[in-house]
């Protein structure tokens, strides 16, 4: 059967590029998936250790992202769920697969130079020597997230374009590896290159600057819009958001990436509403920003408005978090069982 894997960091409540580039993919697929497909959903909290949180503050983000992936439709009978550090096989095999991991090509990886906001061509070399913000654990970020992933043997990785480029990367290394490290006796290859499942709308851009993708981590709260914000707080912060100033709507994400982010947020939110967005886009073609920002306000409000509901409702009542930190000590023991048997057969190929 398939075998799902993603990964959320526990750095903020999800925004609407989480949703609709990850979660909602996420209870897609559980709520597609055949009786033998493997669901992993893993709150990654060593990986949230590169943006370093105060530790009252992680903690706190842990439970509310808990909270977050059941109130999108994660279901405890269908998928796992649980903590990353809680797993200590994703930092054993993280270290093995180091051992084989390119420093070039890490260095060519995009996300550590836009979290420390550089050109895409910025070398870690010219880094480490001008600005001592570079770490090493954000340079080798994407080295965790394939232990991640191959430890659990995923055949299926949901995620946004962002993670495109370190799930290649995550390809390569099994690949690597399968290739040093064959054994005739062994039934299949020991680490399996995932598929990436990338979804329609794989890239919401940022409300304040749309040339950036929305971030749970950007300074600016007005940049996203969270599951969790209110009625008032959505129009607020979709009234505020940056277009441009020609006449009327269309679409075309390089020239109008405003607009188009807009555009592109209202049709994947309900695609009922026209057949593509350069469909929308026609259709409102007459309409002001303001007409236009009250629309996307509204369907954002109508299809989040329910998330919110259950997210405050777990959220706020403590037995009712409890019961889902209880479930995730079930969940965790799953996820170890899968994750000893990955790396026990790797360390006794690799002769440790
Ligand atoms: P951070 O700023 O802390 O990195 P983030 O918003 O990038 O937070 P992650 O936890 O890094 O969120 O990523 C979780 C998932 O959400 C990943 O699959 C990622 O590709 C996806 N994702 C993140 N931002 C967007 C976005 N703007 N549009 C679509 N998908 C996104
Ligand atoms: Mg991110």
């Amino acid at each position: 059967g398939n075998i799902i894997f993603s990964g959320i960091q526990p750095t903020g409540v999800p925004h609407l590029g989480n949703y609709l580039g990850a979660l909602r993919p996420w209870v897609k697929l559980q709520n597609e998936a055949e009786e033998n497909t493997m669901l992993f959903y893993s709150i990654v909290d060593l990986h949230a250790l590169t943006g370093q949180q105060p530790p009252e503050i992680l903690m706190q983000m842990r439970t509310e992202m808990m909270a977050a992936l059941y109130a999108v439709g994660l279901q405890h009978r269908r998928s796992t769920i649980f903590c990353q550090s809680s797993v200590p096989q994703h930092a054993e095999l993280m270290w093995i697969l180091s051992c084989s991991a390119s420093m070039g090509q890490l260095s060519r990886m995009t996300q550590w130079k836009s979290k420390l906001a550089l050109p895409d061509d910025a070398s870690p070399f010219d880094t480490v020597a001008n600005k001592p913000g570079l770490r090493l654990g954000l340079f080798s970020y994407p080295v965790l997230q394939a232990a991640d992933i191959l430890l659990y043997r995923a055949t299926h990785v949901p995620v946004g374009e962002d993670q495109a480029q370190h799930l290649e990367f995550a390809r390569g290394l099994a690949a690597s590896f399968n290739h040093a490290y064959q054994h005739p006796g062994l039934a299949s290859p020991p680490l399996v290159p995932p598929q990436t499942i990338l979804s329609p709308a794989k890239r919401v851009m940022s409300l304040t600057d749309p040339t950036k993708k929305m971030s749970k981590s950007d300074a600016d709260p007005k940049s996203r819009i969270l599951i969790s914000d209110s009625t008032a707080d959505i129009n607020r912060k979709i009234n505020a958001a940056v277009t441009d100033s020609i006449e009327g709507i269309t679409y075309d994400r390089e020239a109008r990436p405003g607009v188009s982010n807009l555009i592109d947020i209202m049709y994947y939110m309900d695609d009922s509403v026209a057949s593509s967005p350069q469909d929308l886009a026609t259709d409102f073609k007459d309409m002001s920003k303001r007409a236009l920002k009250a629309k996307v306000a509204d369907t954002i409000e109508t299809h989040i408005a329910p998330i919110r509901h259950r997210y405050q409702t777990l959220i706020e009542n403590e037995p009712q978090t409890k019961t889902l930190l209880r479930r995730s000590i079930d969940h965790t023991r799953v996820a170890r069982r899968r994750a000893l048997r990955t790396v026990t057969e790797v360390k006794s190929l690799i002769g440790i």
